[in-house]
């Protein structure tokens, strides 16, 4: 993987990467592989929440200091709190830039949709090209455990009183995106190292 991001990225620095050029120029299962590398780069990039733009921040940050109070703030632990944050700051951002504030029921739609997107993304990659190392099947794991835990106070939700439960599964949804996009960054860019 290092030697075919070398050669997507045109590496030569090291006499190891320019054999790997040579190589993938006769070679059709890494010719393949290089391909799979541009789309899986490509589907990352669609991905709508992966990239709040840099100077939103200060607005986001002013807009979270704010909502604080009125909304409590979930955020996952541990290994999980970088993604949680750009999922929380790309969804508070895509709210400023909307003026008229989504209702609760857009805001659950458009939970629901992104962690959708997520899933779609996850199953477009055949599990036998993962590279899957002991580290990442534990992160696999534990992910996975979560989200579990998750769809199941989602099914506890659905019993709470109309506006508790949308404002209740407001807030899982969006745990449950956070979790796919860490189990995203797991399984494609921990892997892959993919620079975005
Ligand atoms: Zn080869």
């Amino acid at each position: 993987m290092e030697q075919l991001l070398a050669v997507r990225d045109d590496d030569r620095s090291e006499p190891e990467l320019a054999g790997a050029h040579s190589h993938v120029a006769s070679c059709e299962a890494c010719q393949g592989e290089l391909d799979r590398l541009h789309q899986r780069t490509a589907r990352l990039r669609a991905l709508p929440t992966m990239a709040p733009a840099r100077n939103h921040f200060p607005a986001v940050r002013t807009r979270w200091q704010w909502e604080r109070n009125q909304r409590r703030i979930r955020m996952v632990s541990g290994m999980f709190t970088a993604a949680a944050a750009a999922l929380l700051l790309s969804l508070v951002g895509r709210d400023l830039m909307n003026p008229p504030r989504l209702d609760a029921e857009q805001q659950l739609q458009t939970a629901i949709d992104a962690s959708q997107q997520l899933e779609a993304t996850l199953h477009a990659w055949d599990p036998a090209q993962r590279v899957v190392d002991g580290r990442t099947a534990r992160l696999v794991v534990v992910i996975e455990d979560r989200i579990a835990q998750v769809d199941g106070r989602l099914q506890d939700a659905a019993r709470l009183e109309h506006a508790e439960r949308v404002q209740r599964q407001v807030e899982l949804w969006r745990e449950r995106v956070g979790l796919m996009n860490a189990l995203v960054d797991v399984h494609v860019t921990q892997v892959s190292n993919v620079d975005l």
